[in-house]
């Protein structure tokens, strides 16, 4: 879609409230306090209210919008801007390019992340997957690399096709590297009867106990230059992605984006445009408060 063709679209604030009307109610108004579907416009206000109970909603009631004081055509805006820049898009940029203020930017980006997070967890990995740990942040201290460093951990996983290519990745932060972090990370992100191949690191045997087909292989660059190929491209590209275009971020919000890297390569090969599948994703995610990006 050309910034031409977005403009028609979603230039304006009836065209975009218009947009999540038909995401909230594809089969008309549905009260979601008492289910009646008949409601009063609330014109002056942008909200309806039920005919039956008087409960009032928005269309941006229970998204990532609700209660936003940013005009509609900004988060529409802001969410083209990101989807059609591969490198993603920084708050300082989206700042000037939208005209808010800079923690407006910041917090608008942090939700558009965290609905491209939540649209990914249903993603359940299957198959052939590869396991690995990698490391993110600033430069380690006293020059150490690896485990045992100040930086934050993170745990890959990519599913492969039949092709032996990546299909799927999935990426969390961890407080410690441990089996623990392992068993809950599988479990919740890869389907039961997968086969999981790892390095020898014994933070994965539980896998085998998990109901996975375990495949530990000591690496050797040498003999297996393939081994965990692929988790090794993809850390090494996720590392790319947060430190071009967001050097120096808290660690804390490290989480956003790397599920912002995950989103966009897991659609990597959709004919649709990115544009059109965020802006889905962004009016089904529920609301996430400042107060609780910045904990
Ligand atoms: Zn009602």
């Amino acid at each position: 879609m050309t910034m031409d063709e977005f403009q028609k679209k979603f230039g304006t604030e009836e065209a975009c409230r218009a947009y999540l009307y038909e995401m909230r109610w594809p089969n008309g108004f549905i009260c979601p306090k008492c289910g009646h579907t008949e409601h009063f416009d609330i014109k002056a206000r942008n909200k309806y209210q039920c005919k039956k109970c008087n409960h009032q909603t928005s269309v941006t009631v229970g998204t990532i919008m609700e209660k936003t004081r940013t005009p509609l055509t900004k988060w529409f805006l802001a969410m083209y801007l990101v989807a059609e820049d591969k490198r993603g898009f920084s708050a300082m940029a989206l700042q000037r390019k939208i005209g808010v203020a800079y923690v407006t930017a910041w917090t608008m980006l942090q939700k558009i992340r965290f609905a491209m997070g939540e649209r990914d967890a249903a993603y359940i990995l299957s198959g052939m997957v590869e396991m690995d740990e990698g490391f993110f942040g600033g430069a380690a201290q006293g020059g150490k690399r690896g485990r045992g460093t100040e930086k934050t951990a993170v745990l890959v996983s990519v599913s492969l096709t039949e092709q032996g290519k990546p299909r799927y990745a999935r990426m969390k932060t961890l407080e410690t590297v441990d089996s623990e972090a392992v068993r809950e990370f599988a479990k919740a992100r890869i389907a039961q009867g997968s086969e999981i191949k790892t390095d020898g690191l014994a933070i994965y045997n539980c896998l085998a106990t998990e109901g996975f087909v375990h495949i530990p292989v000591k690496f050797d660059p040498k003999s297996q230059p393939e081994h965990l190929h692929w988790t090794h491209i993809i850390i090494s590209n996720a590392k790319a992605f947060v430190n071009g275009t967001f050097h120096g971020l808290d660690t804390k919000h490290l989480q956003r984006y790397l599920d912002e890297f995950c989103y966009r390569l897991n659609r990597r090969y959709l004919s649709q445009d990115l544009f059109l599948h965020l802006a889905h994703a962004c009016s089904l995610a529920p609301p996430k408060p400042y107060y609780a990006l910045i904990e």
